[in-house]
């Protein structure tokens, strides 16, 4: 069968499947060959490697990455594209197709259960209007992952690289540094996508440290990654407010002042001048 990667293919296939790209899922379809090749080795997928795709479309990417790694776990929300998938990649006999919501699935138990002791490389053209929510339980996840590489919308890829000063910088870019070494690897133009996303799309690797590798240590990921989420809820307001004032922490004004003042700062201080760093002596500060 001739590559799926290519507008007129992908074009009959919808065409022959009756299948519109739905908004509702973030369908947006890779056409361009040369991307796809680029996704796969930026990736840098072998023979070893067990693949983890989230939202294989039309199995555009999901048969190069069949190509370069040992195995595939597909994971698909939409039912209509499933019979698709199982007709234009029957060739391929290292694909693990599943038909689910990837935010609802119980990653570790299906990486252990597929992995057999190896870690997981995720390669995604992933559905933006769920990116964050998915990167966030990826990294969360990340002790069964290497790396994800994915096409993200630029803005959010730039966001995960921020620090403090920035409007871009939040929680997201947090997570991401504390977890992983990000690397921009291409920005995308839209007409590489049947239908074309309104804005501009990049590539981005997160390539995961091991615990000791972290840029920070703590005990304490949780408080901080609450502390954190706490800030940025609300990040006009200064940190002591806002963390001051969150209804799911237990940390008073008070408490919040004396570890502001410990650490030099003022109390007029907002969450976004915070590095990774401070929010760690914060963290540890307060509990
Ligand atoms: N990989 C294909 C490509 O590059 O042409 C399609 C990418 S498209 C941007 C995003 C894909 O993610 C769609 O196939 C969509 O149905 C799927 N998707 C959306 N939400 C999902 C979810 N919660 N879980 C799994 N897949 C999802």
């Amino acid at each position: 069968m001739s590559d799926l990667g290519n507008p007129r293919v992908i074009q009959q296939l919808m065409k022959e499947h009756h299948i519109s790209a739905r908004k509702k899922y973030g369908q947006n379809f890779l056409i361009d060959a040369n991307i796809l090749r680029q996704i796969v080795e930026a990736a840098e997928i072998t023979k070893e490697d067990l693949v983890l795709e989230i939202g294989p479309g039309l199995g555009a990417l999901t048969e190069q990455l069949l190509k370069a790694a040992g195995k595939v776990i597909a994971v698909e929300v939409d039912q209509v594209l499933i019979p698709v998938l199982q007709e234009n990649l029957k060739d391929y006999s290292n694909l693990v197709l599943l038909n689910e919501d990837i935010l609802k699935v119980d990653l570790d138990a299906l990486l252990q259960k597929e992995g057999d002791g190896r870690k997981a490389k995720v390669v995604a053209n992933l559905p933006y209007y769920i990116t964050t929510p998915i990167v966030a339980e990826l990294l969360e996840k990340q002790s069964s992952l290497e790396s994800i590489t994915v096409m993200v919308q630029k803005e959010v890829a730039q966001r995960m690289q921020e620090g403090p000063g920035s409007k871009a910088y939040g929680a997201l870019s947090l997570l991401v540094q504390y977890y992983a070494k990000a690397e921009l690897m291409m920005t995308v133009s839209s007409s590489c996508f049947i239908p074309k996303p309104d804005v501009d799309s990049a590539v981005i690797r997160l390539r995961i440290y091991e615990p000791k590798e972290r840029p920070v240590q703590t005990t304490h990921e949780k408080e901080m990654f609450e502390l954190i989420r706490a800030a940025f809820n609300q990040r006009r307001k200064t940190l002591l407010n806002a963390v001051g004032n969150a209804a799911n922490l237990s940390y008073s004004k008070e408490q919040v002042r004396e570890a502001l003042s410990k650490m030099g700062k003022e109390e007029t201080i907002r969450g976004e001048a915070l590095t990774l760093r401070e929010f760690t002596e914060l963290t540890e500060l307060l509990i």
